[in-house]
């Protein structure tokens, strides 16, 4: 499924394997300990190799880790990408904990990142939604209210944004927030 706005911008979402995607950048769903998990960030590890760990190891040497909401670069390894963006997404607490707004942090972030480089591309997951325990509805609300808007904007040097969700439920998800979000045809 896709979205086409002004200017000739994508919002792409396909069911996949984040590491098999080229991207300018590669978002990861990385951890406050930048320490390497599972889900996502364990795919990235792998398939990126060592190198990627060897940067988080300098970042945090120099500043600790990252905070939620916020996000740390590196380059991509072995990633079709040039970057790999690391975003803390929030752990689901209930939802008064400042998940919504910790959560559109990260995607803003990212996108903003993006833009400081002057990268035409870049590729998400969904954040929080795995072992975070985000509800999946909500976060891609989320998510596709923060990447609309900014593809809105008429000064994006961003070309193109694919969400690459790795299953059935959660692309369907992802596919009903942008269908709300979508001028009717
Ligand atoms: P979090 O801790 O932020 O919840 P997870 O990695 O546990 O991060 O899950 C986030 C989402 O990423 C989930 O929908 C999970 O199914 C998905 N995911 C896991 N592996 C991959 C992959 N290789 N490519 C894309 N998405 C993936």
């Amino acid at each position: 499924m896709q979205w086409e706005f002004p200017g000739g911008k994508l919002l792409k979402l396909v069911i996949g394997d984040i590491t098999r995607v080229p991207a300018d950048a590669i978002v990861n769903a990385a951890n406050a300990q930048l320490r390497g998990g599972g889900g996502v960030d364990g795919a990235i590890h792998r398939a990126g190799g060592p190198s990627i760990m060897r940067e988080l190891d300098e970042i945090r040497a120099r500043q600790g880790g990252c905070p939620t909401g916020s996000a740390v670069v590196t380059g991509a390894g072995n990633l079709p990408a040039r970057y790999v963006f690391h975003a803390v997404g929030p752990i689901w607490r209930g939802g008064d904990r400042n998940e919504a707004e910790l959560l559109a942090s990260c995607y803003r972030t990212c996108l903003a990142l993006a833009e400081e480089r002057g990268l035409s591309t870049i590729s998400f997951p969904s954040i929080s939604t795995g072992a975070y325990g985000y509800p999946v509805r909500q976060a891609a609300e989320i998510a596709m209210q923060e990447v609309c808007r900014h593809l809105q904007r008429p000064d994006t040097r961003l070309r193109e944004v694919i969400f690459v969700l790795f299953d059935q439920a959660t692309f369907e998800a992802y596919a009903e927030a942008l269908r709300q979000r979508a001028p009717v045809e």
